[in-house]
């Protein structure tokens, strides 16, 4: 190999995704997305997505289209348009007939049977069943009427080296591989030869893929090889465990990556955690999107299985909420008010809504659940807190706070605390005395920002009305208490 080849196939960073769409995006089908973006934009390469949808069966174009848009939502751009493997069947065959003219892959003409019969044999000896090259060299006519499979003419070698970024020299004993089909009877390719003529066609030089792929390397690498071709690099991710340790079954819930965004995760708070989950740089952990390009390598990758960690997702949720612009969390918090039933336009500018929320919330859906009482008509009391704060011994502050909130000049939260703690002040009670009944009567709980904060949010109208509501109910339980007491 030339010095110049050497180092372009060095430096040249082409890195793919090849999900097959049978499904959703998985969450680890995402981190794996993430990890080959990531290294294509550290060192300017590029970044292509392949749907490997060859199983007719089981693969469908709305999951397709799905993944390219998941892909989409969380900002992981593709250079070029997505490649559909179908669409390549032509040239797949073109390399398994290369192959054929090589003498690097031959004809089998083993009925499914005659295959059966193999394998009971090899069973009943006690041997792993495997084909066992009877078509290697055969010679002479082949039979009537059966049409040939492909196979691969495994090499000779005594094993095959797989060179891994986390797995270093993975050693396979080449006795252990048989020869495998390459074009089914019916003419369609095998996922190997697919594979490995599409990741040579598309110029990719570094396969990022999950480990369950590391024990396919050794005949790839083999197939790469009969056909003359360099072979990328390869990095086989450890799994993600559920947080108990577990395998994570398809079925989980928490496998679905967009589900994540429908929960109000920001999509960079999700990479960050996906990025996390299987790399480190140094302790640290609250990455921005360009400063995970920045950092991302391949020193940091772990060879250990990652378990999901909701309440780490959570902080580092917050964390990207803190400081992620407010536009953004306006959009986001928009779409979660009206997923719950609400009209973002029916209550307190979302600006506001944002300001007051952000240095707690872990999830947009959070900030929109909590803030629900700005935008809704009704208030629901919750019925511990309206039964130990909205006693009859409140009916008197909140009937003076209402009669001096209706006549405050402007609506804004330091005219409302001005107001409130001149009412206390002429109850001679503390500001918070007055504060908690007026919270539980407004937002319906004893938990909201600060009360010049919370009655701002909810607007003079809403303020004043729930509080003539609060003060029925005080009055309506006052009289059950009588009348209980003049029974008793
Ligand atoms: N289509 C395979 C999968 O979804 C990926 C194959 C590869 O990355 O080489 O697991």
């Amino acid at each position: 190999m030339g010095g110049a080849r050497q180092i372009q196939a060095m430096t040249a960073v082409r890195t793919r995704f090849a999900p097959s769409p049978t499904g959703v995006l998985h969450l680890g089908g995402l981190r794996t997305a993430l990890y080959n973006w990531l290294f294509a934009r550290r060192h300017g390469g590029e970044f292509f997505l392949r749907i490997e949808d060859t199983d007719r069966q089981r693969s469908s174009e709305a999951h397709t289209k799905g993944l390219v848009e998941a892909l989409g939502s969380f900002g992981l751009d593709l250079d070029g348009e997505p490649l559909l493997q179908s669409s390549r069947v032509e040239r797949h065959r073109e390399v398994a007939r290369a192959l054929l003219e090589r003498g690097a892959a031959y004809r089998c003409y083993c009925t499914p049977e005659e295959l059966a019969a193999m394998r009971e044999e090899q069973r009943a000896r006690g041997e792993v069943p495997r084909y066992d090259g009877r078509w290697r060299d055969r010679a002479g006519p082949p039979p009537v009427g059966v049409k040939p499979v492909i196979r691969f003419r495994r090499p000779d070698a005594e094993e095959v080296v797989v060179r891994d970024w986390l797995h270093g020299e993975v050693r396979y004993r080449n006795s252990q591989l048989d020869d495998l089909v390459l074009l089914r009877a019916d003419g369609s390719p095998t996922y190997h030869l697919s594979c490995v003529a599409d990741d040579h066609d598309m110029g990719v030089r570094q396969v990022i893929r999950g480990d369950d792929h590391l024990n396919n390397t050794p005949r790839q690498l083999q197939l790469i090889e009969a056909l003359g071709w360099e072979p990328p690099e390869y990095c086989h991710l450890p799994l993600l465990l559920a947080p108990d340790g577990r395998k994570l079954s398809k079925r989980d819930e928490a496998t679905d990556a967009l589900s994540y965004l429908r929960a109000g995760y920001l999509p960079e708070a999700v990479l960050n955690y996906l990025a996390r989950l299987g790399w480190s740089h140094g302790d640290r952990e609250i990455f921005s999107i360009s400063e995970l390009i920045e950092c991302f390598g391949r020193e940091g990758l772990g060879a250990s299985a990652s378990r999901l960690d909701p309440d780490k997702l959570n902080w580092i949720g917050q964390q990207h909420i803190k400081t992620a612009a407010v536009d953004i969390l306006c959009e986001g918090l928009r779409a979660q008010l009206e997923s719950i039933g609400l009209n973002p336009e029916d209550g307190p500018p979302l600006e506001k809504v944002v300001e007051a929320w952000r240095e707690r919330a872990e999830t947009l859906a959070g900030m929109a659940k909590a803030a629900r009482w700005a935008f809704s008509h009704e208030v629901e009391l919750a019925e511990k807190a309206a039964r130990k704060v909205l006693r009859p011994a409140a009916r008197e502050p909140l009937a003076a706070a209402r009669a001096a909130l209706a006549g405050v000049a402007e609506w804004s939260a330091p005219g409302i605390h001005a107001c409130i703690a001149e009412t206390a002040e002429s109850l001679g009670i503390g500001f918070g005395k007055l504060g908690q009944p007026l919270r539980v009567a407004v937002t319906g709980d004893t938990v909201s920002p600060p009360i010049d904060t919370t009655l701002d949010l909810a607007g003079r109208a809403r303020t004043l009305e729930r509080l003539g509501a609060a003060l029925g109910y005080i009055e309506a339980r006052a009289a059950a208490a009588a009348g209980s007491a003049a029974q008793g």
